[in-house]
């Protein structure tokens, strides 16, 4: 299979989440089929969903993908059983947490996948991560995610660090 574009959104609240997220980038950039082309920014984020928990770190990579998207979620989901992520409380802390939030502009509606991610388009700490890795990715209905993020609120999410302290790809 040659390689496609997707991106993969990374994000966590528990442990040191900088260095888990560093650790996760590094497992995916090892794994036969995929390679990290770039990661965007790191942001602090506001959590979503109603459980009072610490804010959450978060940021996308683009990926050029050899794997089919269900052999990806299972390497992702694999990755996030190495950093020790329960799954206690929906919406609750985690140590790690990894998406697909976009392949290739496929549409996928499968009993455990969907994609793009069913609530990428209303979530700028997902969203945003995003179109710094992939500005000219569309929906599924062609409109560009960067238009649908430029109508979301601002509020919520800020840039820690810049991409080269989050992953070096190269
Ligand atoms: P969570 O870790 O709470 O985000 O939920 C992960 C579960 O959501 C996985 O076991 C998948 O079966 C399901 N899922 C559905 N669509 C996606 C997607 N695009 N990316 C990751 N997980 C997905």
């Amino acid at each position: 299979m040659i390689a496609m574009p997707a991106v993969v959104g990374i994000g966590g609240n528990v442990g040191d989440v900088a260095a888990t997220i560093r650790a996760a980038l590094g497992a995916l950039d090892a794994t036969d089929g995929i390679r990290v082309v770039a990661v965007s920014s790191l942001y602090r984020t506001a959590p979503v969903g109603g459980v009072e928990q610490a804010d959450f770190l978060n940021a996308a990579a683009l990926l050029g993908c050899g794997l089919d998207p269900v052999a990806l979620l299972e390497r992702l989901l694999a990755v996030e059983q190495l950093h020790g992520r329960t799954r206690d409380v929906q919406w609750g802390p985690r140590t790690l947490d990894l998406d697909i939030l976009w392949y290739a502009d496929m549409a996928i509606a499968a009993p455990g996948l969907t994609i793009p991610h069913p609530r990428l388009h209303e979530r700028r700490f997902a969203l945003q991560p995003l179109v710094e890795v992939a500005p000219t990715a569309i929906d599924a209905h062609g409109t560009p995610y960067a238009e649908i993020l430029s109508g979301l609120p601002l509020d919520g999410v800020t840039v820690v660090t810049g991409p080269s302290l989050v992953y070096d790809p190269s």
